[in-house]
């Protein structure tokens, strides 16, 4: 043992209770397992983890020093140390940072770190390969890849007292109280013997440490000590002296102050990795240098797929905010829109405080303005991304265009302008995905509306009788599947003055003068046809009348005004109880053989068997719009009887 740290503060105490061998969670040890039995070449980034680690305690004591002035501590004072001992085959990482208690210890290490844990369920699903461990850090346990035994000493900051986890990494842990003078963490890892196909020794020895610092943990803020022996010749004798000396070795240049030409995409795409908790590489990586007002530099990330979080409550969005590369806040969420709240990574700028506080956050001036610079700069991204790698834009629409699509209805469309042509609809040109911008550019200049339609999914709206005839007319329909989508067109009225369109909408007319005049007269002719029928529908239905709107089929449901039946059905599925009607037309296909037959019923005044075929009709409409029946028995019994004439 070498360094102050270290120094033979750590001795074994009398044990408080009989020792007791607490198991590991089911799920920790089945990754356990699969990581310390696997032959996982990748041993290496035990160091870049535990490393890792420390400096984040560093940061949290740091970042509590800042607020509480009782605990002052200067950042030159924070250090992370290694040291190796060949004989005993260990190599030791410390800490001054905020430490555990004996409950962290406890919680931290016994249960496999949480993302991990969540990480390793999802790729079992998908994939049986023992070679997953590679894509991911999984933090604290890679330790055991390389140790046979490991024992970690902790006092916190928040407690007096100094305790030891152990563990093997097989059979369970033990926790025990020790006596250690300062604050922070000692890690000690036994290195595993050699076996036939791995050299352990090679961990034991400097170079390999210095090389894999170099390599995995340069930019880290903080020094990484080790200790060196200098050897030297005595003048005029050829005696040597020997002096032992700190060697940093790392140049903790921030990864984002490096010259641009410095830096390789690996570097970015392993930084990424190691502090946004992410196994898989980032889909894009954008920096920029803003001078001005408000210097700042800012690294940012955007996700190739969504964390598996991201659509809960505990997902916090926000970007680590850095003052003169050092870390204040690690997750500003005042420096994102809820919009981009998908985007990862780091903005540090000389002009915020060090001191700045949560409480008066929103109203600082120089946040608001990186706030924006940063929205225009990822709205600039996306667009070249979706310019650049259409498939790549894809994926990440899937992901987070849900994002876009609440960031236009929750501003009431405020938000439009920025947001609109970063949307994305399937069509039913190709059934592939579309912008806005595409598909007017699409239009015959005659086309004074954008269509679409809305339901469960892609194969459902296409089958829709609406849309065959818009489509069979030569119009592109866009297919709506999100249920807010639609919303977010009524919020938007229109792109580049085209105004948004339902075939479904009772407005929706595609006659020629010559055919709008015929359906008119035959629609006249039949009112009292309808009224009878009406008679059977009650306040279903708000109207019935012929159409020209459908090619094959008998029927179909409009709506008339704000509120589509796709509407109602999503605004009657929310928890409130404010229950909405769409104003329900029912259309009759005016060149469908079923016509005749309502007339001739109507004319011999049948009307018993007219209003099972009005509610046969009606119920057949429902079940195409994908509503529900409110009486199924009674629509079945009325198909019977009509089918046993
Ligand atoms: P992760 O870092 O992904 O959370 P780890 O398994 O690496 O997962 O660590 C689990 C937790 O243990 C950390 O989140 C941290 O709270 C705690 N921890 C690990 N190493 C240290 C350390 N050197 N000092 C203080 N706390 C630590």
């Amino acid at each position: 043992m070498t360094s102050a740290i270290l120094s033979g503060t750590i001795k074994l105490l009398e044990r408080d209770d009989k020792m007791k061998k607490k198991q590991f969670k089911a799920e920790s040890k089945k990754l356990l397992d699969m990581m310390i039995n696997s032959i996982y070449t990748n041993k290496e980034i035990f160091l870049r983890e535990l490393i890792s680690n420390a400096s984040d305690a560093l940061d949290k004591l740091y970042f509590k020093s800042l607020t509480d002035k009782a605990n002052e501590i200067k950042k030159e004072d924070l250090e992370i140390r290694i040291s190796i001992n060949k004989e005993e085959r260990t190599i030791t990482i410390s800490d001054n940072g905020i430490g555990m208690t004996q409950e962290e210890l406890e919680t931290n290490l016994g249960t496999i770190a949480k993302s991990g844990s969540e990480l390793f369920k999802e790729n079992n699903e998908k994939q049986k390969d023992i070679d997953i461990i590679g894509q991911f850090g999984v933090g604290f346990y890679s330790a055991f890849m390389i140790s046979k035994n490991v024992v970690v000493t902790s006092k916190s900051i928040e407690s007096g007292d100094a305790y030891a986890w152990e563990s093997t990494g097989v059979d369970g842990y033990s926790i025990e109280k020790r006596v250690k003078e300062n604050c922070g963490t000692d890690i000690v890892l036994y290195v595993k013997d050699n076996t036939e196909d791995v050299s352990y020794d090679e961990f034991l020895e400097d170079y390999t440490i210095e090389r894999l610092v170099k390599k995995y943990s340069d930019y880290i803020h903080y020094p990484i000590k080790m200790q060196e022996i200098k050897k030297e010749k005595k003048e005029d004798s050829e005696e040597e002296i020997e002096t032992i000396e700190d060697k940093t070795l790392n140049s903790m240049i921030p990864i984002w102050k490096k010259q641009k030409s410095e830096v390789k995409d690996s570097e970015y795409q392993d930084f990424y990795t190691d502090k946004f908790y992410d196994y898989e590489k980032p889909a894009r990586i954008f920096r920029s240098v803003v001078e001005g007002k408000c210097s700042f530099t800012s690294l940012l990330f955007i996700p190739s797929h969504a964390p598996y979080d991201f659509y809960t409550k505990e997902y916090e969005k926000g970007l680590q905010l850095y003052s003169k590369g050092v870390l204040i806040m690690d997750k500003c969420s005042d420096l994102l829109p809820d919009y981009f709240s998908f985007v990862k990574g780091l903005v540090d700028s000389e002009d915020i405080s060090l001191n700045i506080s949560r409480e008066t956050l929103q109203e600082n001036h120089q946040i608001k303005l990186i706030a924006s610079g940063l929205e225009t700069k990822i709205k600039k991204e996306l667009e070249t991304m979706l310019e650049e790698n259409r498939e790549e834009y894809e994926k990440m629409f899937k992901d987070f265009g849900m994002q876009f699509k609440y960031g236009i209805y929750s501003s009431y469309g405020m938000k439009k302008s920025d947001l609109q042509d970063l949307l994305l609809y399937i069509s039913s040109n190709e059934k592939k995905y579309t912008t806005l911008k595409e598909y007017i550019s699409r239009m015959e200049s005659s086309q004074e509306h954008i269509y679409y339609a809305c339901g469960e999914t892609v194969e459902k709206i296409d089958l829709l009788p609406n849309v065959e005839n818009v489509k069979e007319k030569g119009y592109e329909v866009l297919y709506l599947t999100d249920y807010i989508d639609e919303f977010v067109f009524k919020m938007m009225q229109d792109y580049e003055g085209k105004k948004f369109m339902n075939v479904s909408d009772e407005a929706m007319d595609l006659d020629s003068e010559e055919e709008k005049e015929k359906l008119k007269k035959a629609n006249e002719e039949n009112k009292k046809l309808f009224e009878k029928m009406q008679e059977s529908l009650k306040e279903q239905v708000s109207a019935i009348q012929f159409t020209h709107r459908l090619k094959n089929h008998p029927v179909c449901l409009t709506s008339k005004g704000e509120v589509s039946v796709e509407m109602e059905k999503v605004l009657n599925a929310m928890p409130n109880n404010q229950k909405v009607k769409a104003d329900v037309v029912m259309e009759i296909n005016e060149s469908h053989e079923i016509c005749q037959k309502l007339e001739e019923l109507f004319k011999k005044k049948d009307f018993d068997t007219l209003e099972k075929y009005t509610k046969i009709l009606y119920a057949q409409a429902r079940l195409i719009e994908g509503l529900s029946l409110e009486n199924p028995t009674e629509i079945s019994n009325l198909v019977c009887d009509v089918l046993s004439k």
